[in-house]
């Protein structure tokens, strides 16, 4: 049995008063379970690691810097990070790809400084509409995923979560089938698997795009779907714990 993970990206949200509130609501919601992970941007990791700190909740943040240290002005190091008690960190969200550029070797070498400094990273894979319409999703996400097998290597992904998240159900309101979702899931679990069966059947891999309560439960019953990454509803604490529980 692969462990389930429910992961929150805030994106650019919140204040310190609107963060105090949803993470006491998503600790007392959510109590009971595994797996439940809050992703706020750098400057509330401070709050999150004081209110989450013994609670069954982890913590990450949305991004990292693919440097160590230096002259890198307005970037944040992975070290940084675990000064803030992280365990996750998003990498290659779709956003980060389209709006800053980055590309799948950039993607890849972030990966790597997160894993080198111990944090687990959650992989963002993912097709625009038009690459689907163009029949060539699984080329894309191939593409993304091999970038950063080929640099950290697939034991890499022992200690990773990958994120399948077409880009067109992104905050779109318009979701994968859960059918359309599983068929990229399989696929990339297959590719995985002709390089280390072992590491295929272990990965973790999560659906994001669009994620509701009323979704939640259909997704996460597909056999390679194993939780979600959840960006409006977990702003809303009552809704993300809703999802939470449907991936127990
Ligand atoms: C995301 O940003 O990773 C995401 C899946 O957003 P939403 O749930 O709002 O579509």
């Amino acid at each position: 049995m692969r462990r389930k993970i429910v992961a929150g990206n805030w994106k650019m949200n919140g204040s310190l008063a609107e963060n105090g509130a949803l993470l006491k609501e998503v600790v007392a919601g959510s109590s009971g379970l595994s797996g439940v992970v809050c992703c706020s941007p750098y400057p509330y990791l401070f709050q999150l690691q004081r209110e989450l700190q013994g609670t069954h909740v982890a913590w990450g943040a949305q991004n990292l810097s693919q440097f160590e240290r230096g002259a890198y002005t307005g970037e944040v190091s992975a070290a940084m990070l675990v000064d803030f008690g992280c365990s996750y960190v998003i990498i290659g969200h779709s956003e980060r790809r389209a709006i800053f550029g980055e590309t799948s070797m950039t993607v890849a070498e972030k990966f790597k400084a997160a894993q080198d400094s111990g944090l687990i990273p959650i992989l963002c894979l993912g097709e625009t509409l038009a690459e689907r319409e163009a029949g060539i999703t699984e080329a894309v996400v191939g593409e993304q995923f091999d970038a950063v097998a080929g640099l950290a290597g697939i034991d890499a992904f022992e200690q990773a979560v990958i994120a399948y998240e077409p880009v067109w159900a992104i905050g779109t309101g318009r979701t994968a089938t859960p059918q359309q979702a599983q068929d990229v899931h399989r696929h990339l679990r297959d590719r995985i698997a002709l390089m280390s069966p072992d590491v295929a059947g272990k990965v973790p891999i999560l659906y994001g795009g669009s994620v509701k309560p009323a979704n939640a439960a259909e997704l996460f019953a597909m056999p390679d779907i194993d939780g979600g990454l959840i960006g409006g509803a977990s702003l809303v604490a009552r809704d993300f714990c809703e999802i939470c529980r449907a991936a127990a």
